[in-house]
C-alpha cells in the first residue's frame, strides 16, 4: 500500500466528489474511494460512531470488514471483490457492523463503481445507513422493523426509485407457539429472517412488519427472480426445519407482492395493496405467491392512483362517498321489507367507482374503520326516512371483516344506534366469508353480543367459498343470503333447484332464515317461490337506487316493487 500512495491531485478531486455527494446524502453517511490507489474518504459520523481510524483511510474495505459482523462477511467481501475486480458495477447489501461497545446494528449499503474510458473502475462511492439510530430495528430478528419499512418506503416513493416490494409470512404460527412453546415459535422466526436476508443478500433490503409477517424491497429484482427466490425459500422451509428436539417442523409460507413504478401514491396505499396480495395468497392460493397487478381497472385507469385518490377522499369528509339501497321484498308478498346499503364513490376523472374495486383493497386499511362508521351513520340516517312509509322496515348494512377486528366495534354500532335514535331490531349486519380470517372466538362473542342486543346478522354470498357451510355451523346468523351465482341458472338447471332445497334445509336446522340474491327475471322469481324462501332481492324488482328514489317510489305504497 505505501508504495502507491495518493497523490496531492487525486485527493483533491476525491474530496470533491467526496462533497457533492455529500450534498445529497440526506441522512446516509457518504463514502468515496479512489480505487487506484484504494485511498477512501469517509463520513465523520460514521467513522465516530464505528471507531474507524479517521476519515481518510487506504484499504477502508478491508477496515470495514473487521467490524461486519462474521456471519454476513462473506457476502460483503465478495461484493466488493466484484467491484474491485470489475464484474459488478455497484451493489446494494445490508449487514450487521458492530461499534465499539460490542453492539451490532443493521446497516444498509449502497454504492456504484465509476470507470475511466478504457472501462477500468477508478471511484467506488455511495453511502452507507445506520439504522439504529431510529430505533428501526427488530429485537427478535435484529432486522429492520415496520417504522424501517415505511421510511425506506416513503424515501423510494420521493425519490421516484422504480421497486419490488415482497411480503412473506409464515403460516400457522400461532398454532406452532400452541403446540412447541413460544421459544420456538421465535427460534423459527430468527431462522426465517435470518434465511430470508441471506437469500437477499446484496438484492435488497429485508424486514419483520409484525408477528409472522417480513418484507422484502428491492430496486434490482425481477418478478421472475422474485417468484424464484420465493419458491426456493418456500421449498427450504417445506423440508421441515429442525429447531425443536430434532423434530422437524414443516412450515408454510405465504407471499404477496407488487411493483412500484406510478408515484402518486403514499405508503399506505401500497402496504394496503401489497396485504391484499397477501391475505388472497393465505385465503385462496395456498400461500402460491400473488401479484398484486396495477390495472385492476383497465382502462388505463391506473387503480393503485385511484385508490390514493379514494384514501384521500376518506380523510376529506368522505368526499365522493354516497349510499345507494337495493330493496329487499318478501318472498310471498312481493312488498317491500327492507332495504341493503351499498357504497359508491364519485370522481370527476374515474366515474362512478362500484365497491367491488376499492373495498377490498382498503379492507385492513387502517382508514377502513372511519368509513364504516360513516357507512353505517349514513345508512341509518336515511333509514329512518323509508321508516315513514314501511314502519318495520329493515336496514341492511354490510361490514368488512377489518372492522369487526377492531375491539371498539361493538361500543361503535351502540353508539351510532343511538345517536341516530334507531331500533337495533330494524338493523341487519352482513358479514362475508373472508370474516374467518378472524379469531372465532373473538367473532362469535361478538356476534352473540350485538345479537342479545337485538341487532340481526346476516351471512352473506352464501356458496362463493369453501366454508360456508362450516361458519353456518359455527356462529348463530339470523339470515342466510345465497350468491346469486347459486341460483343463476335455476330456469334450466335441475341441480340448482336440489342445490337450493338442500340450503333451505341446513338454514331450517340452524334457525336461519333464507333471503335469495340476484332474481334477474319472473321466470327465476316464480320458481324460486316454490321453496319457501323468506327474502328476495334482485334487479328484477329494483336495482340499487339513491335514497331520493327509493322514497319517491315509496310514496306509492310498499308494494311499488311488486310485478305481475
Ligand atoms: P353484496 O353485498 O353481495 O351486494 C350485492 C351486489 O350484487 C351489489 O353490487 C348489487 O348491485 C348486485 N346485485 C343485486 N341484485 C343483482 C342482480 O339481480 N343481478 C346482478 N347481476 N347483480 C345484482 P355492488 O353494489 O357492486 O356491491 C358489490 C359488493 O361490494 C357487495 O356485494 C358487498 O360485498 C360490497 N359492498 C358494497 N357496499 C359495501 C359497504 O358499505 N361496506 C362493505 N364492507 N362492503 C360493501
Ligand atoms: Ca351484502
Ligand atoms: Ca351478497
Amino acid at each position: 500500500m505505501a508504495e502507491n500512495l495518493i497523490t496531492e491531485s487525486a485527493k483533491k478531486q476525491l474530496d470533491s466528489i467526496f462533497e457533492s455527494l455529500s450534498v445529497v446524502a440526506e441522512d446516509t453517511h457518504v463514502f468515496v474511494c479512489d480505487m487506484r490507489y484504494d485511498y477512501s474518504r469517509w463520513d465523520k459520523k460514521l467513522v465516530e460512531t464505528f471507531g474507524l481510524p479517521g476519515e481518510y483511510m487506504y484499504a477502508a474495505g478491508n477496515i470495514w470488514e473487521e467490524h461486519i459482523h462474521p456471519d454476513d462477511r462473506k457476502s460483503y467481501s465478495d461484493g466488493i471483490s466484484a467491484i474491485f475486480d470489475g464484474t459488478q458495477k455497484g451493489h446494494d447489501i445490508q449487514y450487521r457492523a458492530q461499534k465499539p461497545d460490542g453492539e451490532y446494528v443493521i446497516c444498509t449499503c449502497r454504492g456504484i463503481a465509476v470507470s475511466a474510458e478504457d472501462g477500468t473502475p477508478v471511484y467506488f462511492g455511495g453511502s452507507i445507513r445506520n439504522h439504529s439510530q431510529r430505533s428501526h430495528i427488530d429485537k427478535l430478528t435484529g432486522l429492520r422493523n415496520q417504522y424501517g419499512f415505511f421510511d425506506d418506503l416513503k424515501g423510494y416513493i420521493k425519490n421516484k426509485i422504480p421497486i419490488r416490494i415482497g411480503m412473506v409470512g409464515i403460516g400457522k404460527l400461532t398454532e406452532i407457539n400452541e403446540v412447541y412453546g413460544y421459544d420456538v415459535g421465535n427460534k423459527i422466526l430468527q431462522t426465517f429472517g435470518r434465511f430470508l436476508m441471506d437469500n437477499v443478500t446484496n438484492r435488497g433490503g429485508t424486514y419483520r412488519l409484525d408477528g409472522s409477517r417480513f418484507a422484502i424491497i428491492s430496486t434490482v429484482l425481477s418478478d421472475e427472480e422474485f417468484k424464484k427466490s420465493y419458491e426456493d425459500i418456500r421449498a427450504y422451509f417445506r423440508k421441515g426445519i429442525n429447531v425443536h428436539d430434532n423434530a422437524d417442523i414443516i412450515i408454510e409460507l405465504n407471499a404477496g407482492m407488487l411493483s412500484l413504478d406510478d408515484f402518486n401514491v403514499d405508503d399506505q396505499t401500497l402496504y394496503s395493496c401489497l396485504n391484499f396480495a397477501y391475505e388472497e395468497s393465505k385465503l385462496n392460493k395456498h400461500g402460491d405467491l400473488v401479484t398484486f397487478h396495477n390495472d385492476l381497472t383497465g382502462e388505463n385507469r391506473r387503480s393503485l392512483e385511484m385508490l390514493h385518490v379514494i384514501r384521500a377522499s376518506i380523510t376529506q369528509d368522505f368526499k365522493g362517498f354516497y349510499l345507494v339501497y337495493q330493496p329487499v321484498v318478501d318472498a310471498k308478498t312481493e312488498k317491500l321489507i327492507g332495504a341493503e346499503a351499498l357504497l359508491r364513490w364519485k370522481h370527476k376523472d374515474y366515474g362512478v367507482v362500484p365497491p367491488d374495486l376499492f373495498i377490498p383493497f382498503l379492507e385492513k386499511d387502517p382508514l377502513f374503520p372511519v368509513l364504516g362508521e360513516w357507512i353505517l351513520e349514513t345508512a341509518l340516517k336515511d333509514a329512518h326516512k323509508i321508516l315513514t312509509y314501511v314502519p318495520d322496515a329493515v336496514i341492511n348494512v354490510n361490514l368488512s371483516y377489518a372492522q369487526l377486528e377492531r375491539s371498539d366495534f361493538k361500543e361503535v354500532v351502540w353508539r351510532t344506534l343511538q345517536d341516530t335514535g334507531f331500533s337495533p331490531k330494524q338493523l341487519c349486519l352482513e358479514i362475508t366469508e373472508r370474516c374467518r380470517l378472524l379469531d372465532m372466538e373473538l367473532l362469535r362473542n361478538i356476534i352473540v353480543a350485538l345479537r342479545a342486543g337485538g341487532v340481526h346478522i346476516a351471512l352473506d354470498d352464501f356458496g362463493t367459498g369453501f366454508s360456508s357451510i362450516g361458519l353456518v355451523k359455527s356462529l348463530p346468523f339470523d339470515t342466510i343470503k345465497i350468491d346469486r351465482s347459486f341460483v343463476q341458472q335455476i330456469e334450466e338447471d335441475e341441480k340448482e333447484k336440489q342445490l337450493l332445497t338442500s340450503i333451505k334445509e341446513m338454514a331450517g336446522i340452524y334457525g336461519a332464515k333464507v333471503c335469495v340474491e340476484g332474481i334477474e327475471t319472473s321466470g327465476m322469481r316464480d320458481i324460486i317461490k316454490n321453496f319457501s324462501i323468506h327474502s328476495f332481492q334482485g334487479y328484477f324488482y329494483s336495482k340499487p337506487i339513491t335514497i331520493e328514489e327509493l322514497l319517491s317510489k315509496l310514496k306509492s305504497g310498499s308494494d311499488c316493487f311488486s310485478k305481475a
